[in-house]
């Protein structure tokens, strides 16, 4: 049994975050391939090191200097190191950096060592190795993973050993170091995941798993216990704020199970994503998995009389967003007209030229064009086998006063979702969760 962790950057904040990692790990044997992130925040208004860091490459970028900020990021690490009474040189590890930083380094290489000198400390903690991932995590020249040698060189140096890996970067074939965009140590976890075929990725971070809805919406939402990697791909989608996106396909197409928990509530279960759990349906069960939603979208509705039995008139009509990069969100059919959804920050800044180029193409009956739309959608994997359930979802909204703009479904039935004002945004969300989950 392998198991593979990631923890975050709050859980590497501070000696005492730190002392929470090893019990966690030390509790378990089969917890023995740990990747972490830099030092995180340790109250609301404190600094992320990787924050730091990017503040300390502008500085030399713009010739400024960086030695107060610098200093804050030597003091974070050495704080932590002092505490734990840890054998780490990292007296010589800055030094050099801070000479290499004046010779000129790469903002990427600069952002990296945050995540660096994590592991570093992480692994003399636990009495692990430390393993860089400079050695093992490969890009390809187009920026993405190779991960057919990421995957080969991680089985070859941490098959069988206990080791710590600093997420967020990797190398490019010149040997440069590259990173991740921001967030990026959960996709490092899920490929150490993958590639080593563990039994499970654990990603640690400091809320109990995912929440059914936002709770700057609604008031101490109850997490989601399990999730398919189908659901979580829809709320994220739509906006709720998980992983990283690039952090589910490794372990996906390996079949690995994710499970997401809070290093502060280490009893806490937290959310299990799985491709499918098998299931026994209680009466009264809960049909949805979670809430989530989007505001600003624009509603492009072309309308011209016999529309379906003509050939080619979506294609014409995408073609033109298409040509103005505006990516079409939803979109809801009728039998002689056509609504687009758009981002309405994408669509604003050439909407006249759209419609006028709609216009040319489709000669269309008339086209309409409706702002500040909110979208919300209800996700659930048990929803395609209860019928009615829409039906409920329509008319709850409809009885508090909710009006409804749009209504569309995915064809795997996992999700319903519906368009409302802006302003009855959080009023929808809110009334879902009281009359569906509560
Ligand atoms: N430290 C990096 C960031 O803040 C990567 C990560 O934590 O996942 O974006």
């Amino acid at each position: 049994m392998l198991k593979v962790l990631k923890f975050g950057g709050s859980s590497m904040a501070d000696a005492t975050q730190f002392a929470k990692v090893k019990s966690i790990v030390e509790s378990d044997e089969s917890r023995r391939v740990v990747v972490v992130s830099a030092a995180g925040k340790r109250f609301k208004d404190d600094h992320k090191l990787t924050d730091l860091l990017y503040l300390c490459h502008a500085h030399l970028k713009y010739g400024v200097s960086c030695d107060s900020v610098y200093q804050m990021i030597v003091d974070r690490y050495t704080a932590i190191r002092d505490e734990l009474h840890l054998n780490v040189d990292l007296e010589s590890e800055f030094a050099a950096l801070r000479r290499k930083m004046d010779k000129g380094i790469s903002q990427d290489e600069l952002v990296s060592r945050g995540e660096y000198f994590a592991a570093k400390l992480m692994a003399a903690y636990l009495g692990f190795a430390f393993l860089d991932s400079e050695l093992w995590l490969k890009f390809k020249l187009d920026g993405s993973v190779d991960q057919e040698a990421t995957y080969e060189a991680l089985r070859h140096a941490a098959e069988g050993r206990k080791v710590v890996i600093p997420g967020f970067y990797g190398t490019m074939p010149d040997g440069s170091i590259k990173t991740f965009s921001r967030g990026g140590s959960d996709i490092t976890g899920a490929l150490a995941a993958a590639a080593l075929d563990a039994d499970v990725y654990e990603n640690w971070t400091d809320v109990s798993g995912f929440l059914m809805a936002d709770p700057k919406i609604v008031p101490d939402p109850e997490p989601i216990e399990r999730i398919t990697y189908s659901e979580l791909r829809e709320l994220s989608y739509i906006g709720a704020q998980v992983l990283h996106e690039g952090t589910i396909f490794p372990v996906r197409e390996k079949n690995i199970p994710l499970n997401i928990r809070n290093t502060n509530q280490p009893d806490h279960p937290g959310t299990m994503i799985r491709e499918s759990f098998e299931e026994v349906e209680m009466p009264g069960d809960r049909f949805i998995t979670g809430i989530a939603g989007k505001k600003d979208f624009s509603v492009i509705t072309v309308t011209k009389n016999g529309m379906s039995s003509e050939l080619g008139v979506l294609r014409q009509m995408l073609e033109v967003l298409e040509k103005y990069q505006v990516n079409v969100e939803y979109l809801p059919s009728g039998i002689d007209s056509v609504s687009l959804v758009v981002a309405s920050d994408k669509a604003q800044p050439c909407l006249y030229q759209m419609m006028g180029d709609l216009q040319k193409a489709v000669k269309p009956d008339s086209i309409h064009v409706t702002d500040n739309m909110a979208i919300v959608a209800a996700v659930g994997r048990k929803m395609a086998f209860k019928p009615g359930i829409s039906g409920k979802i329509f008319a709850t909204l409809g009885e508090n006063g909710i009006n409804i703009r749009m209504i569309t479904q995915g064809p795997e039935e996992l999700n319903i979702i519906v368009g409302v004002d802006n302003k009855d945004f959080a009023s929808a969300i809110r009334v879902l969760y009281n009359s569906f989950v509560k």
